[in-house]
């Protein structure tokens, strides 16, 4: 059946057999079946419906999750097989849409993926950025953002025909909804509604990522989050969240009147969940909603309590949004009204200033309008939530101690295993059955983990994949790596808190212990993977680092057999499946508090990577789960750093002074040999900063950092012994798994039937 229709649709599309067609021609193919397949798969029904908005939905390249949800992936990689095909070949070709930044984006995918997986009622509202975020490149060992393009004539997109009119200030837009399906594993499909704005202008790009600001009609979807570091940017942003929150409101309304629902019984039938704050906004919009529909003020405010529910990802003061109201007089004036009413509400209830929705600068606190007026707050991890609970949010939790919960992050199985790993997999499936369906039956390999033969195999399995990205970046960038080398990992967003920088000065110590003759006795290499924000300085400094320390090793004839560093270009989730499954020993070194979670530690864990890591989000957990022997913890606890914050009593200068070997690896950035490779500006500043201010503390752990990391280098050359750790690891990842956590929201927070 899948056969003849495969090679009839080929032909039918290129007039050619399908062993003639060039892998273009095979994909529209594919894409063309696979959505057809997708039409005949039937929507997941309920009498209650949750509804996830969210500015970001990483989706990654879809063709191969499809398939596999579909239950079709092994028939149709076969057929390719025998006529000389690779699938895998194929979907390099699919432009990746780049919808989200990094976590909280790749997070509600994969809910997403697993909300239909689970065979529940719920769909996905964002906004279609026909740019994405930036593609990054590298020029001169720095970061330069140019546009990512990802939209394409035939693609997943499917136009719906739905418009609704969002009224602004001086003007009405038009929307058009795109829809998305998301096919659960052998299950139905929901939908990831994207709209856009009727009238966009790419052709207003000049250089690189910059446009005018000012033409929202023609650029409110053009970028995800284009640079808010003036106020023009800042304004936009507040055009693209009211935008993505009226047309979810209006969608919402229009879909419970279809199905005969009585609004004022909304709660019983939509449930809300707002990701991080971008969706604050639609608290009031759906308030001024339901007022035009004859719904009396006070009862719509309930209504709307009883719907929304709020997730919160971060305590990094900057990402809390607060948005002065006068800005959002200038976007939207038709809500200002009812948020200075639900605020005048919480004042006359509460007199602690600290809970006030306006704050008396005028700004308008959105998290803590969708902690009064949502029934649920969450944090992402169970160290997170304990913070939220007791120092960052405890004003709150004091007022409404019943809406908070935790609920850990997870990652669909189905792309992070099941797609990127299918020798992995087939491994598994030696030993476990049914843990496609039930993550938790990883957990019966730990039967294996002293059978010597079965250990041997995982160890050519993890070396399999090894090779794998060798080649493929040396295809993709040119990068020459060492698949008999220890591969250590570091690939997250790059901000300061993420602590880039420690692993950079890592990397040179290594290279002055190279130098002084003390050579590792397994070649190490240190790949990263990172995109900065625009105009996030720092950040970027950090980029151009490790880029001349790139250049610094590869260039030194004594130093680069032992060990290589490497920076990947545009790290995106492509880039990630084929990274993750390589990876031996994976970074996360977060200063504790500050990482709420992390994904990308389960996704290393489940792929066989020991983690090195400090006491900090999920990383808490993992090690919880896996013991002592399985993980390597070090630095210090969230509660002396938030101490040391709150002492003010963290000097970096401190550790520069009195520490001889913190002095060296810092002086070390702006050497003679580093400032011939790089930009003496940016290297100062980043040396100057390290030593000077230092927010995120890189020079409290260093040393316990570089303790723990030749601790795990050691370790990794009892090759038996570390392959039990990857067993543990993987054996213990099935908490991990995305449909434990939704199936948590669904029985505290949605309760969907
Ligand atoms: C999982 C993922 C992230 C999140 O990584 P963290 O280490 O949790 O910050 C970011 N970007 C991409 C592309 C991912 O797949």
């Amino acid at each position: 059946m899948l056969r003849d229709e495969l090679n009839n649709l080929v032909q039918k599309r290129s007039q050619k057999a399908l062993s003639e067609a060039d892998d273009h021609e095979i994909y529209g193919a594919l894409l063309e079946y696979t959505k057809e397949k997708l039409d005949n798969t039937p929507v997941i029904q309920g009498s209650k419906k949750l509804y996830y908005i969210s500015a970001e939905f990483l989706i990654g390249k879809l063709l191969s999750n499809n398939l596999i949800n579909l239950g079709i992936y092994e028939e149709v990689a076969e057929l390719l097989k025998e006529n000389g095909k690779s699938l895998a070949d194929i979907e390099e070709r699919e432009p990746e849409p780049s919808l989200g930044n990094g976590g909280l984006g790749r997070l509600a995918a994969c809910f997403l993926d697993s909300i239909a997986t689970l065979g529940m009622s719920g769909d996905g509202i964002g906004l279609n950025y026909h740019m994405g975020l930036f593609k990054q490149v590298f020029e001169n060992r720095r970061q330069k953002e140019v546009p990512n393009p990802w939209i394409e004539p035939e693609g997943w997109l499917r136009d719906t025909g739905i418009s609704f009119e969002v009224p602004f200030k001086d003007f009405t837009l038009t929307s058009a909804l795109y829809d998305i399906d998301v096919a659960g594993y052998e299950n139905g499909k929901n939908k990831l509604h994207l709209f856009d704005v009727k009238g966009v202008d790419e052709s207003i790009i000049k250089d690189g990522i910059s446009f005018d600001k000012k033409e929202v009609a023609k650029n409110l979807t053009l970028f995800l989050y284009p640079d808010d570091s003036d106020e023009a940017g800042n304004l936009l942003r507040i055009y693209q969240q009211y935008f993505m929150v009226s047309n979810g409101a209006q969608l919402i309304l229009k879909e419970c009147e279809e199905k005969g629902f009585e609004l004022r019984k909304l709660h019983e039938h939509v449930a809300i969940q707002i990701n991080d704050t971008h969706p604050s906004m639609v608290i009031p919009e759906l308030i001024r909603l339901l007022v035009q529909r004859n719904i009396d003020f006070n009862e719509a405010i309930e209504i709307v309590e009883k719907t929304c529910a709020y997730t919160n990802h971060t305590i990094l003061a900057e990402a809390l949004e607060k948005w002065p109201i006068h800005y959002l007089e200038q976007v939207a004036p038709q809500i200002v009204p009812i948020i200075k009413e639900l605020d005048v509400r919480v004042r006359a209830k509460f007199h602690n200033p600290e809970v006030a929705i306006i704050d008396d600068k005028n700004r308008v606190h959105m998290a803590h309008m969708d902690i009064h007026y949502g029934y649920s707050v969450n944090g992402v991890a169970a160290l997170h939530t304990e913070i939220l609970k007791n120092s960052e949010l405890k004003s709150f939790y004091d007022i409404y101690p019943q809406k908070f919960n935790n609920k850990t992050n997870g990652i669909t199985f189905r792309r992070w295993l099941l797609h990127c790993n299918h020798e992995l997999t087939r491994w598994i499936g030696k030993y476990v059955d049914g843990f496609q369906k039930d993550a938790e039956k990883l957990e019966g390999l730990l039967k294996y983990a002293d059978d010597a033969a079965v250990l041997d195999e995982l160890l050519e399995v993890k070396h399999e994949k090894k090779k794998q990205l060798s080649a493929y970046l040396k295809e993709t960038q040119g990068l020459e790596i060492n698949p008999d080398s220890i591969f250590d990992i570091q690939v997250k967003r790059l901000h300061e808190y993420k602590r880039q920088q420690m692993n950079a000065l890592y990397a040179i110590y290594k290279y002055l212990e190279i130098k002084a003759g003390r050579k590792p006795a397994t070649p190490i290499t240190m790949i990263f993977g990172a995109k900065a924000a625009p105009a996030y300085h720092i950040a970027k400094d950090i980029i151009h680092l490790i880029l001349c320390i790139q250049q610094l090793v590869e260039s030194d004839p004594e130093v680069a057999p032992y060990l290589n560093v490497v920076m990947a270009e545009n790290y995106n989730v492509t880039m990630a499946e084929h990274l993750i499954p390589a990876c031996d020993i994976s970074e996360q070194i977060s200063l504790a508090s500050k990482e709420a979670s992390g994904t990308g530690n389960m996704k290393f864990m489940l792929n066989g990577a020991v983690t090195l890591g400090t006491k900090d989000g999920a990383n808490v957990e993992i090690h919880e789960l896996v013991g002592d022997d399985n993980i390597y913890i070090f630095g210090e606890t969230s509660d002396q750093v938030i101490a040391h914050y709150k002492n003010y009593d963290y000097r970096a200068a401190d550790y520069y002074i009195n520490d001889e070997q913190i002095r060296e690896l810092i002086n070390f950035i702006i050497s003679p040999e580093m400032m011939k490779i790089g930009e003496p500006y940016h290297l100062l500043r980043i040396h100057a900063e390290l030593i000077q201010k230092d927010w995120f503390m890189t020079l409290l752990d260093l040393k316990a950092y570089i303790e723990a990391k030749e601790r795990a280098y050691r370790d990794y050359d009892d090759r038996r012994a570390w392959s039990k750790k990857m067993l543990v690891n993987i054996a213990k990842a099935g908490y991990f798994s995305s449909d434990r956590t939704i199936a948590q929201y669904n029985e505290d927070i949605w309760k969907l039937k």
